[in-house]
């Protein structure tokens, strides 16, 4: 039998990655936070009917990406494949709408898509998710724009990333575009990927969506959604830009932004990277007016966006240091070890990362240790210094040593990381 192995598109998160994990939670945690937006948690899996009615059965999503089973009562559950249908779930279920507008929620964590696995795309992955209920204000719009670039910002990231913005109109408006297009492709139809082809049939704006290269010189000619706005949705839309160009924030427009899901409306945007190869979106979001009052909620209005994590984090690339113990306590036996681990444990309530000896190894090795876990100190008792009330402290770099109080080792370790020293 050979060893059990992760699901196909499921990977671990390993310690040399964990750090730049929690620099990207961090960053969205601040930055989220001075914009007034508070944090949730949903759960991982819901009935399987909030997402069929929040996404849209027409969507990839439902229709072939999501992790659907019944539990042993016989209910269907789903685990959520994004994160939006539950935050409103919850804002409908808990009352949040009596609460001053808009009400801004953001969260964190893992989503599940059946996927075609590859670099930058996998079956658990994970999201920040921002959403502002309850106010229609186009400001409101920029502003959340204007947040999620300052997150990219926040992370060194914003020269590397192309914001494009869109809107495709209202419900109302909409139909009569969908007719142009339909006019557009229809003859075409010959020329569009297979995908495209069923998608002309049942949901004609998701050929905009398409990434196929065949598709593209068929997509660029096709008449423009900006021509068939609404006078609103215009007003809405120039508002939009108005207000992001009053912050500085820099976009472009795309006029065949439509993005994956059924129930956006107005206000589209994603953002790019030319650094990911085919999977080059990394955040993604828009205006959702009437999604609240399908799930049976009141008819309040939302708009937010999902980040890709994993492809912030491949974005953010390498950059591993500072991981390591900053001394290695080496006792050397039993007696040394009594004294060793009290002062270890003081080190560690002080905030030093240290690591421990456990006086069964002869001295050259555990050297040999602390160097590989690139600790700046080694801590040296053996029963002679012991009996000084001493220790050895000895610099890795250099090879040097001085003695130091036993009593003030934590002390002393505390000092030097406070004086800047780090693992090398
Ligand atoms: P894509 O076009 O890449 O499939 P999407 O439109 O399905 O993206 P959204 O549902 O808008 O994506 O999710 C927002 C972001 O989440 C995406 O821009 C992407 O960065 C990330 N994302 C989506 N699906 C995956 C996945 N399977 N693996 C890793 N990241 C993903
Ligand atoms: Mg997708």
């Amino acid at each position: 039998m050979s060893p059990i192995k992760a699901v196909r598109g499921v990977r671990d998160i390993l310690p040399a990655e964990t750090r730049r994990w929690q620099r990207v939670e961090a960053a969205a945690h601040r930055v989220f936070e001075a914009y007034g937006y508070r944090e949730i948690r949903v759960p991982l899996f819901e009935r399987t009917e909030l997402f069929a009615r929040g996404i849209g059965d027409e969507t990839d999503i439902v229709k072939k990406e999501m992790y659907t089973f019944d539990d042993r009562s016989g209910e269907s559950l789903t685990l959520r494949p994004e994160a939006t249908a539950s935050v409103l779930r919850a804002y409908i279920e808990h009352g949040f709408h009596v609460e001053p507008k808009p009400v801004r929620l953001y969260t964190m964590g893992p989503m599940f898509r059946y996927e075609r696995p590859q670099a930058g795309r996998y079956r658990q992955f994970h999201q920040a998710n921002v959403e502002a209920l309850g106010e229609t204000h186009p400001a409101l719009d920029a502003e959340v724009i204007a947040m999620l670039m300052d997150f990219f910002g926040a992370l060194g990231l914003a020269d590397r990333l192309e914001l494009r913005v869109n809107s495709i109109g209202d419900a109302g408006t909409r139909p009569a575009y969908i007719a142009r297009l339909v006019d557009y492709l229809g003859p075409r139809r010959a020329e569009l990927c297979g995908e495209c082809r069923a998608r002309l049939d049942r949901n004609p704006l998701r050929v905009l969506d398409c990434k196929t290269p065949g598709c593209q010189p068929i997509i660029e000619k096709a008449p423009s959604i900006l021509d068939s706005l609404s006078r609103e949705a215009a007003r809405h839309f120039d508002t939009v830009r108005e207000c992001l160009e009053a912050m500085g924030v820099a976009h472009t427009v795309d006029p065949r932004l439509v993005r994956g899901l059924d129930y956006y409306v107005r206000t589209t945007f994603e953002v790019l990277t030319a650094e990911l190869g085919a999977q080059n979106a990394v955040a993604g979001g828009g205006r959702y007016d009437g999604l609240i009052a399908q799930l049976e909620g009141p008819a309040d209005p939302g708009i937010g966006f999902a980040i890709g994590l994993e492809r912030v984090v491949l974005l953010l690339g390498g950059d591993e240091r500072g991981t390591g113990p900053l001394a290695v306590l080496i006792p050397l036996g039993e007696a040394a070890l009594r004294r060793l681990l009290p002062a270890a444990r003081r080190a560690r309530q002080g905030g030093v990362p240290v690591e421990l000896g456990y006086g069964i190894r002869k001295l050259p090795r555990e050297l040999e240790r602390a160097n590989r876990l690139g600790a700046a100190w080694a801590v040296i008792a053996g029963d002679n210094e012991l009996a000084r009330g001493l220790a050895l402290l000895r610099d890795m770099r250099s090879g040097e040593q001085r003695a130091v109080p036993l009593d003030g080792l934590a002390d002393e370790l505390i000092r030097l990381r406070a004086e800047g020293a780090g693992p090398r």
